[in-house]
């Protein structure tokens, strides 16, 4: 249930980057309960009674930030292998993974949550996909820990199914039967799927990737969360090496083998994309096909640039995403703003994102990946109050603009954000969980997991 105890805050004074509408150099916005109910220029003209002030001047405020891809299991795997390629990065941590229960997820999933927190994110997916049996209901420990840190969390039921005697990549003992995996599936969509406007848990389906997962259970998938009405998620397309492997086995590349799966849709968000054709831009924007952008990731592993700039042009929505913390280390999300910034640059020119594009894919791109344009994404009358609230003086006042002074350099300390009108980050700290608890959390997970091992 949601706790909405009269909350009422009023921020003034702050240059307000709505990103849908116009940009305020000085006003205000108004919250009651978890919705805005005003944002303009200058004062606020009606104050709620007993409301909470936050003197806004010199900070920036933008909506809460939306991360469209992680595994945050992998808080407690990280600095594996740290020059290999995907696939070698894989083989080496699928041992490490398969030794997680429910208390090292607990502890990872807290530290990530309270991580990407303080870089501004309310709303969070997280692509689970490893449930070794006998070790604790690990959804159950994901969503509790998700509750605790106080952001939106859109937890997506991984899987696995084609283990390397299938020619699949995964050990064989680390994957699911098909059965399994979809009765386990449909009882978190029943037991957590929340549809309702400013739900704060909302399930996903979600088998692994091309690599990882039969045709067969991509189907049945997709007929599942079609079924229930909830979204669909998977990896596509990340490196030249899966290419390879879906040429191989399928006899194309791994969008073409997608789409004649029936994947590709208005309810489908896909991570990395990295390696797409023309056809395959305009299919995803003709479908209305999500892209989850992991650029820190996609540098970490050497897997290419993804076409971003051309997906925008084409209409197709494009999120942000910080992706596993084993493969893009302690990435923080709003770095993930320059980071995409510049890697669009760095090989398309340097107007192939601007910083208020890249401020957009960060918000509403990614709102739009999660089916959630009409409550989240933007600073607007009646949707959700998801709100960061940037310390944009000090070194950073140097720059006019403050859209570009977010977005090129380090990222500004957070004055404040909310979740839902809800503060959960004050002066840089969080107020939901400790900071010092949630990153023992993130230790202890990291030890128990090696011990285990
Ligand atoms: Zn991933």
């Amino acid at each position: 249930m949601r706790d909405l105890a009269v909350r009422r805050l009023v921020i003034e004074n702050a240059y307000i980057a709505p990103v849908v509408g116009e940009e305020i150099p000085s006003g205000h916005i108004v919250v009651e309960g978890d919705r805005i109910t005003a944002v303009g220029p200058g004062p606020a003209t009606a104050v709620p009674e007993g409301a909470e002030r936050v003197d806004g001047a010199a900070c920036l405020a933008t909506p809460g930030l939306v991360n469209t891809h992680h595994h945050l299991y992998q808080w407690a795997a990280q600095g594996v292998t740290p020059d290999g390629t995907l696939f070698e990065w894989l083989a080496a941590s699928y041992r490490l993974w398969a030794r997680m229960d429910a208390e090292v997820v607990s502890g990872a999933v807290t530290a990530g949550l309270a991580w990407l927190a303080k870089s501004g994110c309310t709303t969070s997916t997280d692509h689970h996909y490893i449930f070794p049996k006998g070790r604790g209901d690990l959804f159950e420990a994901e969503i509790d820990a998700a509750r605790r840190v106080g952001l939106r969390f859109h937890p997506c039921r991984g899987s696995m199914d084609r283990g390397r005697s299938q020619g699949g990549l995964p050990p064989d003992d680390i994957v699911e039967d098909v059965d399994d995996i979809l009765r386990a599936t449909e009882e978190a969509i029943r037991k957590y799927h929340d549809p309702s406007f400013g739900s704060t848990v909302r399930v996903a389906v979600a088998p692994c990737s091309p690599f990882s997962v039969s045709g067969d259970l991509m189907i049945r998938s997709a007929e599942l969360a079609r079924s229930h009405g909830v979204r669909l998620h998977t990896h596509l397309a990340e490196t030249a090496d899966e290419d390879e492997h879906c040429r191989e086995q399928f006899g194309m590349l791994p969008a073409e083998y997608l789409d004649g799966l029936g994947w590709l849709g208005p309810d489908v968000w896909l991570a990395h994309c990295v390696h797409l054709t023309d056809k395959d831009v305009r299919r995803f924007a003709e479908t209305g096909t999500g892209t989850a952008h992991c650029p820190s990731s996609n540098g970490r592993l050497g897997a290419g640039i993804a076409r971003v700039s051309d997906l925008l042009r084409a209409g197709a929505p494009v999120g942000l995403g910080v992706d596993g913390a084993a493969s893009s280390e302690m990435t923080p999300l709003a770095g993930e703003i320059r980071m995409a910034m510049l890697m669009q640059r760095a090989r398309y020119g340097p107007s192939a994102l601007t910083a208020r594009q890249a401020l957009e894919l960060a918000t509403m791109g990614g709102a739009r990946c999660l089916g959630r344009a009409t409550e989240i994404g933007s600073l607007e009358v009646g949707k959700l109050a998801d709100i960061a609230l940037w310390r944009i003086g000090g070194f950073h006042a140097a720059v006019d603009d403050p859209v570009v002074a977010f977005a090129y350099g380090q990222t500004p300390p957070l004055a404040r954000l909310l979740v839902g009108g809800r503060t959960v980050v004050e002066d840089g700290e969080l107020r939901t969980v400790s900071d010092t608890a949630a990153a023992e959390a993130g230790a202890c997970a990291h030890r128990r997991l090696l011990a285990e091992a």
